[in-house]
């Protein structure tokens, strides 16, 4: 118990990234005896932990966003005000330019929320195989600036992301907000209407599913089965993959574990499912994160926590070196059982 008051105590302090790190770090568990991330590669001689071939170039355009979910892990919503300017872009260009790498993958807030978005995207699909845009698809419906997206995402065969919590109006708006399944839902009839998800387009449209309590994903294959089936009996929808993700302990979400104390039990599921086979696919062994700033980190998670890459890597955009980036050593930390748990975790779902 006087753990738990401690917990609540210090969920005010935790806005910022190293009081995060700090607090995961900390091994606050009253079992005790609790593995850390890096005694536990240690054990299946996986530390330290090294790259692959980077093959994702994962870039944020910004905190801003149409939406405030509840479990967001970038804090983004509508009074943020961090954005990428085209400088920053451009320099993004020249890695794409001189560089052999397969996907750009676009994240925010709402990368659409960017004013050079659609320059950005036009540019960089010269010299990339594969764009991903990571919509939340609200963003289609909030105004008309926005409404024309779904041509735009077409013309330039973009493959699409989107978050959709449940196929019901309840589950989804409890954790995302008020309205926000009606409008996923008007959206993705348009998407629909411009091609995505069918098979004779090729236009990709895969949704992604996050629990939403401290538990972990249920079976991606069953769930995508179950969603297929609702969304197109009641709502006429199709979709390609569903991914099923992990919520991995970080801002807001690690404050709602605080908050109704199921910190220390979530974490403890998140260590006894790690799961060494998902360690070959984490999603650091093939992407690069580049922040607003143009800073570059192991992964979105990391970049949220403010946990920058090895010293001996290059840190921005400006200094990008391709060999350098492939020898560094990953950054590790207690939110990486996130990625390990079960059939493991990425921003392109189960890895198993
Ligand atoms: S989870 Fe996505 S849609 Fe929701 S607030 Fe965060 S960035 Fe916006
Ligand atoms: S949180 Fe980031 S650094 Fe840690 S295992 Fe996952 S992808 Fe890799």
């Amino acid at each position: 118990m006087a753990l738990i008051k401690s917990l609540h105590a210090r969920a005010s302090e935790l806005a910022n990234s190293k009081a995060q790190v700090d607090f995961l770090s900390s091994g606050m568990f009253e079992k005790g005896g609790a593995q850390t991330f890096k005694e536990i590669l240690d054990e299946h001689d996986q530390f330290p932990l090294k790259p692959g071939k980077l093959k994702i170039f994962q870039v944020n355009l910004g905190y801003m966003c149409n939406q405030t979910c509840k479990h967001c892990h970038v804090d983004a919503g509508p009074d943020r005000k961090e954005i990428m300017v085209k400088e920053t872009m451009l320099q993004c260009i020249e890695v794409l330019k001189s560089n052999e790498i397969e996907t750009l993958d676009l994240t925010g807030g709402a990368p659409e929320m960017n004013p050079n978005f659609k320059w950005f995207v036009e540019t960089a699909s010269q010299y990339v195989k594969e764009i991903i845009v990571r919509s939340n698809l609200t963003i289609i419906e909030s105004n008309d600036t926005y409404r024309q997206l779904p041509e735009f995402f077409a013309k330039h065969k973009v493959r699409l992301i989107s978050s959709l919590p449940f196929y019901n109006a309840d589950k989804t708006d409890r954790q995302r907000g008020k309205g926000v399944f009606e409008k996923s839902i008007k959206a993705l009839i348009k998407l629909n209407a411009v091609g995505y998800g069918k098979p004779e387009t090729g236009l990709i449209i895969d949704l992604v599913y996050n629990p939403t309590g401290a538990f972990l994903p249920a079976s991606q294959h069953s769930l995508r089965k179950e969603f297929k089936q609702v969304l197109k009996e009641e709502f006429d929808i199709c979709f390609n993959q569903l991914f099923c993700i992990t919520n991995l302990p970080i801002s807001r979400f690690l404050d709602y574990l605080i908050e109704t104390e199921n910190y220390e039990d979530y974490m403890y599921k998140l260590i006894e499912a790690f799961n060494p086979m998902a360690l070959e696919g984490v999603m650091c062994k093939n992407t690069i994160s580049i922040d607003w700033t143009g800073q570059l980190f192991d992964c979105d998670f990391n970049q949220m926590l403010n946990i920058t890459l090895d010293y001996n890597a290059p840190q921005s955009i400006g200094d990008f070196n391709i060999h350098k980036l492939n020898n560094r050593i990953i950054a590790v930390n207690q939110h990486c059982f996130g990625c390990t748990a079960g059939a493991g975790s990425s921003c392109q779902g189960s890895l198993l």
